[in-house]
């Protein structure tokens, strides 16, 4: 259970993946105009996670309403604005389109916040979903990672009724840092509120995730995922927080892979349907494999 200031050596990033089959992929992607986080974000899973075990499994995460968020997140690179460019109305057809043509198995969908708008985008989310369900003929998994639309009921049973599989809404912190580490728009009730809602608005699978090393006890983790659980929440992720840059909140501690086994460990006997914890785990860790394994079996 110790932890460290310094970046130790379990946090070094391997390198991104090459050869033939990366280099194809890459090409479609350019093709089918499809921009991804985890290309854009550099994660270091890209590997696993597009490799996907056998192929059916393999997971990516599209970003969704541009590129411009109006919070600004203490932990987050994405730029900010109040008042960003309007949606592009073509965008559900032409993700539904390029990710069905990349025959991925599993795909995470996931956006900026758009408090600008009076629905926050869910319309446009649940739109995005339904042609993906329809173009794959609902073959494809759809995990949305939602922001909270400021807590309104309608807004997160229109995500809930488009037909998706998973809802993902991350708590990100501890309560006590919410303030700290989130947007002040965002809280700790809110989201606790609105991944209660979609459990009993029908969501098959609700899912959240933790960001550790920023600066939140052990004690207060279990509470956290304790407090998941009392809300219906099925999956829980945790992963290590990396600071983007400088200008961002800086990393408390980088958490020992075993107190992540740890937490895994707790978690699994609080009841959770999956826990993913692990210093590099994203909440879209590859999720298409474990969801199919752990899930629908
Ligand atoms: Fe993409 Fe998420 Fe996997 Fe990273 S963890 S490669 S962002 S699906
Ligand atoms: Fe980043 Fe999401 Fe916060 Fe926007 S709401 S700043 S995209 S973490």
């Amino acid at each position: 259970w110790t932890a460290r200031k310094r970046k130790p050596d379990w946090m070094k990033r391997g390198k991104l993946p090459g050869g033939d089959k990366y280099t194809d992929i890459k090409a479609k992607l350019r093709e089918l105009k499809l921009s991804t986080v985890c290309e854009e974000a550099k994660c270091p899973n890209l590997g696993e996670c597009w490799g996907g075990g056998d192929g059916h499994t393999a997971t990516a995460t599209i970003m969704l309403m541009g590129d411009t968020c109006t919070r600004g997140c203490r932990f987050c690179a994405v730029k900010t604005s109040k008042a960003p460019p309007p949606l592009d109305p073509n965008e559900p057809d032409n993700v539904a389109k390029a990710v069905a043509a990349w025959g991925l198995g599993y795909v995470v969908l996931t956006s900026v916040d758009r408090d600008d708008l009076p629905d926050g985008g869910a319309a446009h989310i649940a739109q995005t979903i339904r042609r993906l369900k329809e173009r794959t003929e609902g073959r494809l998994l759809v995990e949305a990672l939602v922001p909270d639309f400021q807590g309104d009921v309608d807004c997160v049973k229109t995500i809930v009724d488009s037909g998706l599989d998973v809802y993902a809404h991350n708590i990100e912190t501890v309560e006590r840092l919410q303030g700290v580490v989130r947007d002040r728009r965002a809280g700790w009730n809110q989201s606790m509120t609105v991944l209660r809602r979609a459990k009993e608005l029908g969501a098959k699978i609700t899912k959240s995730s933790i960001m550790l090393g920023c600066g939140e006890t052990q004690e207060e983790v279990v509470a956290t995922m304790q407090a998941l659980r009392a809300h219906g929440v099925d999956v829980v992720t945790l992963g290590q927080y990396m600071r983007p840059t400088k200008k961002h909140m800086a990393v408390s501690e980088f958490v020992t892979p075993e107190a992540f086994k740890a937490y895994e460990q707790i978690a699994q006997e609080m009841g959770f349907l999956y826990v993913a914890s692990g210093p590099m785990v994203r909440s879209s860790y590859r999720a298409g494999e474990f969801y199919l394994k752990n899930v629908l079996e």
